[in-house]
C-alpha cells in the first residue's frame, strides 16, 4: 500500500463497488454523497443513501462474502480507503473478546439482512447514517484511521526515522549505549511527536512491523557506530517494545533473526518494556522475556514506578535493569518523597542485581544527586537529547567524559 491508496476521489456518477463482486476495501465518506443500488429479478432499486461521516463497503472486508449492494457517487465523493489487509491486521491484534464480539455481531446482521430481504421489512430504524456520524464524531476515527494510514504509508515508504539518545555511566562519564526513539516526519504537518503516532500505530496493530523495522535500522546504526569511534566497552542498543509485539507468536526468534543478521551481539540489545504489558500478559511475557534473557538480551523496565502494580513481579520476571520515570527525577528537588522514592528504587535495584537508568535529567544538580544516591546510568537533555546517527558520531568523538563533582 501507498500513499495514494488511502485517499480516494470520486465523480458523481462514478460507480464504487459493485453488488456480487468481491470486496477488499471499505470506505469512509469525508466529502459527498452515495447512493446505495440493491439489483433483485433484473430491477435496481435504491434503498438509501450516505453522506460525510459515514462508512460503505464494511461487510465484505470482515467476512469476504460478496458485496450485497452497488455503491454508486451521486456527487463528488473524498473518500478514506481501509483495505480488508489492514482491518485484519487491527483485528488480529485487538482484544479475544473484541474479536468474538464484531464476528457474532456481523453474522447477527447478515441474518437479519436476508431476512429483511426475504420479509420485505424496513431497514431504515435505527437511521444507520445517524448513528455512524454520531460514533466517528465521539472517538475521531476518521482522523485516527487518517494518521494510521499515512503512519503506514510513511513505514513503507522509509519516510521514517530513528534518533539516539545517550545513556551516560554517571561515575565514569561516559556513553554506554542509546535509547533509539523513533521520529516522523510528515510531509505536511512537519515533526509528528511519538507520543501521539505510537499509540495509534498500537491501536491498528501497525506497531509490530514498525518495532521489527526499528530493531534492524537501531542494530544495523549500532554496527555503524562501533566502526567509527573506539568505545571503552562495547555499546548498547535499547529498543522499545510493546505488548503487541509480544503477542506475536515468532517474536523471539524474529527479534534473534534480526539481531544475527546485523552481526551484533545480544548481549549489546536490550529491550525496553513497560510494567503494564508485564502485567497484561504475564504468562506469555515470562516465557518471552526468559527465552530472550537466555539469548544473552537485557530486559528493561520502562518508565518504573508509574504501572501501580505489586513489586512481586520483580522476582517472577528475568529483569536487568529500572528505568526510573522522569516524573520522579523531575521533582526529586522539591519534593522529599520523590527523592525517597528515588533513592528506594536505586537501593532495590541494587540489591535484586539489577542496573539503574534515571531518564530525564536535565541539569546538572539532578546528576549529582542521583550520583550520590549510587544510581548506575542516566539519560536525559543534560547529557544529550535524541539525535541521528551522524550526530551520534560526531558527538561521541568530540565526548570529554563528564565530571560530576563539585
Ligand atoms: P520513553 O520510552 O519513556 O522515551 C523517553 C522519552 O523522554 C523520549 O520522548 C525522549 O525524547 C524524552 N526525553 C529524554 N530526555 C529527556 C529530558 O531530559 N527531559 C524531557 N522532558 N524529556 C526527555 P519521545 O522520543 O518523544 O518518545 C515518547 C515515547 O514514545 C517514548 O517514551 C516511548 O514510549 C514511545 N516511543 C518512542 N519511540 C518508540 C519506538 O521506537 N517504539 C515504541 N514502541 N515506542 C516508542
Ligand atoms: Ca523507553
Ligand atoms: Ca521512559
Amino acid at each position: 500500500m501507498d500513499s495514494q491508496d488511502t485517499q480516494k476521489s470520486f465523480k458523481a456518477g462514478d460507480i464504487i463497488m459493485s453488488q456480487g463482486e468481491s470486496g477488499a476495501c471499505a470506505y469512509i465518506i469525508e466529502e459527498g454523497q452515495v447512493a446505495i443500488l440493491i439489483e433483485r429479478d433484473g430491477v435496481t432499486q435504491e434503498v438509501g443513501t450516505r453522506g460525510p461521516g459515514t462508512i460503505i463497503g464494511e461487510m465484505a472486508i470482515v467476512d469476504d462474502a460478496p458485496r450485497t449492494a452497488t455503491i454508486k457517487a451521486i456527487k463528488d465523493c473524498e473518500m478514506l480507503e481501509i483495505t480488508s489487509e489492514d482491518f485484519t491486521q487491527r483485528l488480529k491484534t485487538s482484544d479475544p473478546v473484541i474479536q468474538m464480539i464484531t464476528q457474532v455481531i456481523l453474522t447477527r446482521y447478515r441474518d437479519t439482512l436476508t431476512r429483511a430481504e426475504i420479509l420485505g421489512e424496513s431497514l431504515t430504524y435505527p437511521p444507520p447514517e445517524t448513528m455512524e456520524r454520531n460514533y466517528a464524531a465521539r472517538t475521531d476515527v476518521v482522523e485516527s484511521v487518517k494518521i494510521a494510514n499515512e503512519f503506514k504509508a510513511a513505514l513503507d515508504n522509509g519516510a521514517l526515522d530513528m534518533h539516539y539518545q545517550p545513556i551516560i555511566d554517571l561515575a565514569k562519564g561516559h556513553v554506554v549505549g542509546f535509547e533509539a526513539l523513533m521520529r516522523w516526519t510528515h510531509p505536511e504537518q512537519g515533526f509528528i511527536s511519538p507520543g501521539v503516532f505510537i499509540p495509534i500505530a498500537e491501536k491498528s496493530g501497525l506497531i509490530v512491523e514498525a518495532s521489527k523495522w526499528a530493531l534492524e535500522e537501531s542494530c544495523h546504526a549500532l554496527k555503524r557506530i562501533e566502526s567509527k569511534v573506539k568505545s571503552v566497552a562495547p555499546l548498547h542498543m535499547s529498543v522499545n517494545f510493546s505488548s503487541h509485539d509480544f503477542a506475536e507468536a515468532d517474536f523471539v526468534t524474529g527479534v534473534l533473526g534480526t539481531i544475527e543478521k546485523c552481526g551484533v551481539n545480544p548481549e549489546q540489545v536490550k529491550l525496553e518494556i513497560t510494567e503494564r504489558l508485564l502485567i497484561q500478559q504475564p504468562d506469555n511475557a515470562k516465557d518471552t522475556l526468559q527465552a530472550c534473557c537466555d539469548a544473552g538480551m537485557g530486559i528493561a523496565i520502562d518508565d518504573f514506578g508509574t504501572g501501580y502494580s505489586s513489586l512481586s513481579y520483580l522476582y517472577y520476571f528475568p529483569i536487568d535493569v529500572l528505568k526510573i520515570d522522569q516524573s520522579f527525577i523531575r521533582v526529586m528537588y522539591k519534593d522529599e518523597r520523590s527523592l525517597e522514592l528515588v533513592k528506594s528504587i536505586i537501593g532495590l535495584g541494587k540489591n535484586l542485581n539489577m542496573k539503574i537508568v534515571a531518564e530525564g535529567v536535565e541539569n546538572i544538580e539532578e546528576a549529582r544527586l542521583l550520583q550520590d544516591m549510587g544510581c548506575d546510568t542516566a539519560q536525559g537533555y543534560y547529557f544529550a537529547r535524541p539525535v541521528s546517527e551522524d550526530d551520534v558520531v560526531d558527538m561521541l568523538l568530540n565526548w570529554e567524559p563528564l565530571k560530576l563533582s563539585a
